[in-house]
């Protein structure tokens, strides 16, 4: 037996690669930390609302069913997505997060000496599923912190197989035109799938919204992926789900675990979808949080990001760790995204008016004695 055998030196090369996803600090990891009793959260771009009502309802509901095994194809939540978003319910995939359907997407389009095409400053989960694929990462260089749409085409070849456009990205939040967009889809090869991820697609007002849904009868390539983490306030849940073509999500069921949604979640969600004063009240609390941060911003002199998300980073003009660790002590839990090469920035989930003023406070404390 040879007892220097390197367990590491056996994974794949892709994983030998990665980077763990490193996640916003948890409230209960910094109270046990610092021993401080008031700290705010705005680190994971959560719903500060808390779940809707109907949700607690729809789950405590559910417990006496907790010995038995969900339903394996979710069909109730199906179909109120169906008949929500006017599509036919073997359109859908449902996820544990849509970070599950990315996972899926890669497993079932990529292997090694294939490609994944993103840009700069995008979601850290798609190098993260590309490469546990054991498949090549190609990164297009960002145009104002936004995708460059031109710049991403130019990396597809003949090895390409998926491109991952976040629409908002986090963590910019920046918005693609809807024009630009549908443009790049159709000019994309058809060996080619576009992975339009939509994760705070229901913080995107009407007016700038991609009608992306429609695109899907003339693109065949495309498929779009959203989530109930965010607007729906399900983040501890897991649920997600991608809407393409029928023969897409008969490729990703078959990837899939037959039980990959738990029951409460399923039950959640479809709980949710039906409250649209809790949806209405989340998109109003979130533009005013935005405006109250951004004000603040702007009285210190600082620039962000236009965000069209439930996030805003600011451009801080100096590293943002240190800045970020002189929050924590003063219990404000926010996002340093230097591993996204935006060292100078913070990333700032918006939270309730109060959880807004909080931070405010302690970010114009930390600035003034960092100078
Ligand atoms: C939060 C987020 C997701 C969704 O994560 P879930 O797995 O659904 O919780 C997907 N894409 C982006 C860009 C995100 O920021």
């Amino acid at each position: 037996m040879n007892n220097n055998c390197n367990i590491s030196q056996l994974a794949l090369q892709g994983v030998q690669d990665l980077v763990p996803y490193k996640a916003g600090k948890p409230i209960d990891e910094l109270e046990r930390e610092l021993g401080l009793t008031e700290i705010v959260k705005l680190a994971s771009n959560e719903n500060p609302l808390g779940p809707s009502p109907k949700v607690i309802k729809a789950i405590q509901t559910a417990l006496p069913e907790l010995s038995r095994y969900p339903d394996g194809n979710g069909f109730a939540l199906k179909t109120a997505l169906a008949k929500k978003l006017n599509i036919s319910m073997d359109q859908i995939t449902l996820g544990n997060g849509s970070n599950e359907i990315l996972e899926l997407v890669a497993r079932t389009f990529l292997e090694p000496g294939l490609e994944a095409v993103f840009s700069q400053h995008a979601f850290a989960v798609y190098p993260l599923v590309t490469q546990a694929a054991g498949a090549v990462v190609k990164v297009a260089p960002a145009l104002n912190y936004g995708h460059d749409l031109d710049a991403m085409l130019a990396l597809v070849n003949k090895n390409t197989r998926l491109v991952f456009i976040a629409n908002p990205n986090n963590p910019t939040g920046t918005l693609l035109l809807s024009s630009a967009l549908k443009q790049f889809i159709n000019a994309l090869p058809k060996t080619v799938m576009c992975v339009l991820d939509e994760a705070y697609f229901e913080f995107v007002t009407a007016d700038d919204s991609a009608d992306s849904l429609t695109w899907l009868i003339e693109c065949p390539n495309l498929m779009i992926t959203r989530t109930f983490s965010k607007a729906y306030g399900l983040a501890g849940l897991r649920v997600g789900y991608s809407i393409s073509s029928a023969e897409i999500a008969d490729l990703l069921n078959r990837v899939r675990q037959p039980f990959n949604n738990n029951m409460l979640a399923l039950a959640a969600a479809e709980a949710a979808l039906t409250d649209k004063a809790y949806l209405a009240k989340t998109i109003a609390a979130n533009s005013q949080g935005m405006e109250q941060l951004t004000s603040a911003f702007k009285e210190m002199g600082l620039s962000w990001i236009t965000s069209f998300g439930n996030f805003v980073s600011v451009d801080l003009k100096q590293a943002g760790v240190p800045i970020y660790e002189a929050l924590l002590k003063k219990g404000v839990i926010v996002r340093p995204v230097a591993n996204y090469e935006m060292p100078n920035y913070l990333r700032i989930s918006i939270g309730t008016e109060q959880e807004n003023q909080f931070f405010i406070d302690a970010f114009k404390q930390v600035m003034a004695t960092s100078k």
